[in-house]
């Protein structure tokens, strides 16, 4: 026997009813008809179902119920199902209608109306997080370059439709997050947001790329003059302090800025520019903005050709290192060296470091290049003693770079060339800058030991030229510290220099480092600094840098000799 058709409706998880075939409602069970009661009173069996449902929405659907309902009826649509925003303003609900056709006795139609609100505000919650960054509301990424593409296409129909870019990166912002923690980082950030939010105009879309990261799109603009006047904006706005937890924290940033053009097809060409453009505020170094120019792609095609080139000469065996004798100021003897990279091009002939070292910094080769030349180096000081068994206790000294030194396997690279070219560890000495030691000095302390466990030593170079002052090197377990050449080099001319490195050295001597001086040119300075007890001295007065080949010469014609210069 088949069920009785209320009881069936009323065994059904959601509410449910049956339409005839006018749309007309035959049966329902009580939750819908309740429902339906909510919204029309005088709702019940022989009235039209589409009409009570329509005034459910709060907003209108696409395809009209009362419509859906009747091409249900009339067979031209197999089922009809769509999601209803129904409810107050307010208290917002959803409800799923599904319509479908009942052949037999009954001819018409079933009905339910399941309650969907949960799983809607799911999909919402969803859809927002895709869109928008979590800490600061913002929108994300993926939501800005979708607009940045809506932009590009409108400029191409209509050459009116001018947009802008700006592209902010805070200056110094980890040195925030270390000062005052991240939780005051996170929270700055969120202020930072708000106070550029207040700049822009409704159609403006502001969005956080991570990070301290933030981009401005600009639509509608008359010119390049609204971008820079935004810019400008942006820049004082930040100027002004922000108070954190009782404090005053300042903070500026870089700004790249790229006014939109019919040659962008493709939102990452803006960025890629824009990214440049913010490149070269920092150059600057930051707060500031630059505007976009094709110069500027220039340089970019450049740095690409150079890393291209570079990775092309380590592999060719083009990069070589040469070594710089270091004097004992004490004894006259050569003590030691000091490895410098070079790149022997087979057409441009010898290219100095500081013409591919930062563009190997730049571009992360930087790792593998630095390897390669304590590798090569450390061998060549192996065959050296090896040939020479009298040359003893003479030293290696490497250069690292910042981002070399800053990896986390670094230490492990060098314990295992330490193991391949089996130097003496004693012998060899990593020179770090004050760069090294500004971002993470806790990290970089670690790191210091755990290399100093291996044996090496450590030193920190160019010192004098950076910011830190020698009570905040104190903190770092270095064995020696190099003066700049800057300061040697007219010591004799300028009195002040001369002052400068006598008050370096004699602090230096009293922190128990011991010190070498760079860029002895002169008889003269190296008189200097005997006098003023400083222990060793490099520079083109005892010799310049020498190829790893002629390095058995150089020491037999120097060994033991009164430091003479050699050229
Ligand atoms: P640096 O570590 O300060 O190296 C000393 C520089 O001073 C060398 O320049 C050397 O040739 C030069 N020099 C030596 N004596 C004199 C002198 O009496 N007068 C003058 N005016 N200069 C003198 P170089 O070889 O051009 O290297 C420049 C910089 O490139 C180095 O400065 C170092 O920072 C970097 N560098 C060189 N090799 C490497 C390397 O293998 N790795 C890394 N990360 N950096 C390197
Ligand atoms: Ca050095
Ligand atoms: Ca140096």
């Amino acid at each position: 026997m088949l069920p009785d058709l209320h009881d069936l409706l009323e065994s059904l998880p959601s509410h449910a009813a049956v339409l005839d075939m006018a749309g007309l409602l035959v049966a329902s069970n009580t939750t819908c008809l309740e429902l339906l009661r909510e919204i029309d009173p005088d709702m019940g069996l022989g009235r039209p179902f589409g009409d009570a449902c329509a005034k459910m929405l709060t907003q209108p659907v696409g395809f009209a119920v009362q419509e859906g309902i009747a091409a249900v009826l009339a067979g031209s649509l197999p089922r009809y199902e769509m999601d209803l925003p129904c409810g107050q303003a307010g208290s917002q609900t959803w409800r799923a209608l599904c319509i479908t056709p009942l052949h037999g006795p009954f001819p018409g139609a079933l009905v339910t109306l399941a309650d969907i609100s949960r799983q809607k505000q799911l999909e919402e919650h969803i859809l927002h997080d895709a869109f928008h960054d979590t800490l600061t509301g913002l929108f994300n990424r993926a939501l800005f370059i979708n607009r940045l593409d809506q932009s590009i296409k409108r400029l191409k129909r209509s050459p009116k439709a001018l947009y802008a870019v700006l592209y902010l990166d805070m200056d110094r912002f980890k040195l925030v997050n270390k000062t005052f923690g991240h939780v005051t980082g996170d929270r700055l950030l969120m202020v930072i947001a708000n106070r550029l939010q207040k700049q822009l105009r409704e159609l403006d879309t502001l969005a956080r790329f991570g990070g301290d990261e933030f981009a401005i799109l600009l639509e509608d603009i008359a010119g390049l003059e609204d971008a820079c006047s935004m810019a400008e904006t942006v820049l004082r706005q930040l100027a002004q302090s922000f108070r954190l937890k009782k404090q005053d924290i300042f903070v500026t940033c870089s700004i790249g800025v790229v006014l939109g053009s019919a040659a962008y097809e493709h939102p990452d060409q803006v960025l890629r520019d824009a990214d440049n453009a913010m490149y070269s505020s920092k150059e600057h170094g930051g707060d500031h903005y630059t505007v976009f120019d094709a110069g500027m792609r220039v340089l970019t095609q450049r740095r690409m050709e150079m890393e291209l080139a570079l990775r092309h000469a380590m592999e060719a065996g083009e990069i070589t290192v040469h070594y710089q004798p270091i004097v004992s100021l004490t004894s006259g003897d050569v003590t030691g060296f000091e490895a410098l990279a070079r790149w022997q091009h087979p057409r441009q002939g010898l290219i100095a470091p500081s013409e591919f070292i930062p563009i190997a910094e730049e571009t992360g080769l930087i790792n593998e290049l630095g390897a390669l030349i304590l590798r090569q180096s450390c061998r060549r000081l192996v065959e050296l003693l090896r040939a020479n068994p009298d040359f003893t206790d003479l030293t290696l000294s490497v250069n690292i770079s910042g981002r070399q030194f800053k990896r986390p396997d670094f230490v492990d690279e060098v314990s295992t060339i330490l193991a391949e070219t089996g130097i003496n560890a004693q012998l060899l000495k990593l020179e770090l800058t004050e760069s090294v030691l500004m971002d993470d000095a806790d990290e970089a302390v670690r790191t210091i030991k755990r290399l100093k466990a291996l044996g090496v030593k450590v030193v920190i170079d160019d010192f004098g030229t950076g910011y830190s002052s020698l009570s905040y090197i104190q903190r770092f377990p270095f064995d020696s510290l190099k003066v700049d050449r800057s300061f040697v080099g007219n010591m004799n001319e300028a009195e002040q220099n001369m002052e400068i490195v006598r008050a370096i050295i004699a602090m230096a001597h009293k922190l128990g480092l011991e010190v070498v001086a760079e860029g002895v040119e002169l008889a003269e300075h190296r008189t200097a600094l005997s006098e003023l007890r400083c222990e060793s001295a490099q520079g083109f007065f005892f010799s310049k840098p020498v190829p790893g080949e002629e390095l058995d010469l150089l020491m037999r014609k120097h060994w033991k000799n009164e430091a003479q210069p050699l050229l």
